[in-house]
């Protein structure tokens, strides 16, 4: 079990690797960093204004998952999206490095179809249903 536990962490790594960059952003910011069940948490500072202003979404996002780092506008945000970041963090696990690229993949062809790249994708109607 405990063998396994760390394969998924490596086949994870390169995703968390992106996530890790945030660390040293957020400390330097008056952001936060914790662990919580094996996963770093980084919140506040410049990982808020990325959150808020650089992702896709049209109010921004709570949080988002890369790897076994979940990035959070605050302590509170990361408390009430825990359960549905904790299922991507499976889906990363189970994806490792083709997660990022499965999940852009399938948002581009949602909204070439029409559909909503967000709410449509399969990663997060996996997520919502889960959490
Ligand atoms: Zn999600």
């Amino acid at each position: 079990m405990f063998v396994l536990r760390m394969l998924s962490y490596l086949w994870a790594l390169p995703t968390t690797m992106l996530g890790l960059v945030f660390v040293p952003l957020a400390m330097l910011t008056r952001g936060g960093v914790r662990v919580v069940s094996g996963v770093v948490e980084v919140y506040g500072g410049w990982v808020e204004i990325f959150l808020r202003r650089c992702t896709l979404l049209p109010n921004g996002a709570s949080a988002m998952t890369l790897g076994h780092v979940v990035l959070g506008r605050d302590e509170m945000q990361l408390d009430l999206t825990r359960a549905h970041e904790r299922v991507h963090v499976r889906q990363v696990e189970r994806w490792g490095p083709l997660f990022i690229p499965a999940y852009l993949t399938a948002s581009l062809v949602l909204w070439m179809r029409g559909k909503r790249a967000y709410a449509d994708n399969p990663f997060e109607l996996e997520a919502f249903r889960c959490s």
